[in-house]
């Protein structure tokens, strides 16, 4: 039989930041020692009191189907958080769980976005916005910014954007892969072109929302005159250490919130029981129950900009919150290194694979073909193996 696969997968591109973590386990299988600074995963193990949620979960047979947009206990528990961490306020009708905050945004771009509608990303952006829009049928527009901006855009650049097309504009602070955290008043800046199109939804990925060192986080929501018309996607992967419990939501307009719940019951059913009941026990902890692992990796970035800072052609700049930096290697381009050419940005991580058995990401999956990826979110004895063996590579 011939294999005859849709259009639709072969068009998409794969997960960048999940092939080269696959990349990374694989060479791992063989006996190599490969550090991966690839996944933007905690390297933290979730907390005990969340473990004994899920615990008392399973003893209590918690087994059965879940309503397909999550317990209405942890609906709950999510509005309070958005009303005690945003300021927002959302009813239970307006909040749907979904596994992971990556269904909670394809939920939404499947919902609004029709084939042939413009959604604008600010690059650089998380690798899955783009293929998500495209598996809608909809038309990723980038809108660029780089390091001389501090990888942030302003309001007439998104205003340029613009076009009778245009159905959405995702933006995303604490940014993935930058680390740019936008303040109240850059957000109310380009709230104020917003304004000006009401027909534009705007989908505020916050995922990183409690990975921040300073900038004090606002939702884009908060702002009176958009929050009709934006979702606030959250979840509990990077601030919980639950990356593999998938759980992620999603507070918008309640016909909203409803189509969202209409798409995930014909493709999921819902989240993960027991990780919901593991939820309701993360977001009703005081928040300074996590902040332990914030130190950490504020610690962790300050020395690995101070050592990456110390090799030729890295030009970094300070990112503000999530685990990432996201340094222009374009100095590299056209130069052949121990034999090696490299003509871009994913030669460049493909030669630090190869030769210095560290894993990153290319900058290209991000829409910044300068850049390369480096998660922080390792151990302070791996981030340090991993930048003396980059250096080495490359002298
Ligand atoms: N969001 C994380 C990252 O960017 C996890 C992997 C993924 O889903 O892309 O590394």
């Amino acid at each position: 039989m011939k294999e005859s696969l849709s259009n639709r997968i072969q068009s998409l591109p794969a997960s960048a930041t999940l092939a080269m973590a696959a990349k990374a386990r694989e060479l791992k299988n063989q006996g190599v020692n490969v550090i991966g600074l690839s996944l933007g995963e905690p390297d933290f193990n979730t907390p005990d009191f969340i473990k004994q949620a899920a615990i008392q979960a399973v003893n209590h047979n918690y087994n059965s189907y879940t309503p397909v947009d999550g317990y209405v206990a942890l609906k709950e528990a999510i509005c309070r958080k958005f009303k005690r961490d945003n300021q927002l306020d959302y009813s239970p009708s307006q909040i749907v769980v979904s596994t992971g905050a990556k269904q909670s945004i394809a939920n939404a771009i499947q919902v609004l976005v029709d084939p042939g509608d413009d959604v604008l990303l600010v690059a650089p952006y998380w690798v899955s916005y783009s293929a998500i829009v495209l598996l809608a049928e909809g038309n990723p527009i980038e809108i660029y910014s780089d390091i001389k901006t501090d990888f942030k855009i302003t309001p007439e650049q998104l205003e340029k954007s613009i076009t009778p097309k245009t159905k959405m504009v995702v933006i995303n602070s604490p940014n993935n892969p930058s680390g740019s955290v936008y303040t109240e008043a850059e957000y109310r800046a380009l709230a104020a072109v917003l304004e000006k199109y009401p027909d534009i939804y705007i989908l505020s990925d916050e995922i990183y929302e409690h990975i921040n060192y300073g900038v004090p986080h606002f939702s884009f929501a908060q702002i009176p005159s958009m929050y009709n018309r934006t979702l606030t996607v959250n979840g509990v992967a990077k601030a919980f250490a639950m990356t593999g419990w998938r759980i992620g939501y999603l507070g918008a307009p309640e016909w909203i919130a409803k189509a969202c719940t209409k798409m995930q019951g014909q493709i999921t059913s819902g989240a993960n029981c027991i990780a919901q009941r593991a939820t309701i026990a993360a977001l009703d902890g005081p928040v300074a129950n996590i902040q332990y692992m914030v130190d950490e990796f504020a610690t962790r970035r300050e020395r690995i900009l101070e050592l990456l800072s110390n090799i030729e052609g890295f030009v970094l700049n300070q990112p503000k919150g999530a685990f990432y930096v996201f340094p222009d290697i374009s100095h590299y381009f056209g130069k052949t290194i121990k034999g090696k050419t490299i003509g871009n940005a994913s030669d460049f991580a493909l030669y630090l694979l190869e030769e210095a058995h560290v894993a990153t990401v290319t900058g290209d999956a991000f829409g910044c073909p300068n850049n390369i990826r480096i998660s922080y979110a390792a151990s302070m004895e791996n981030i340090e193996e991993a930048v003396a063996r980059i250096q080495q590579a490359l002298t």
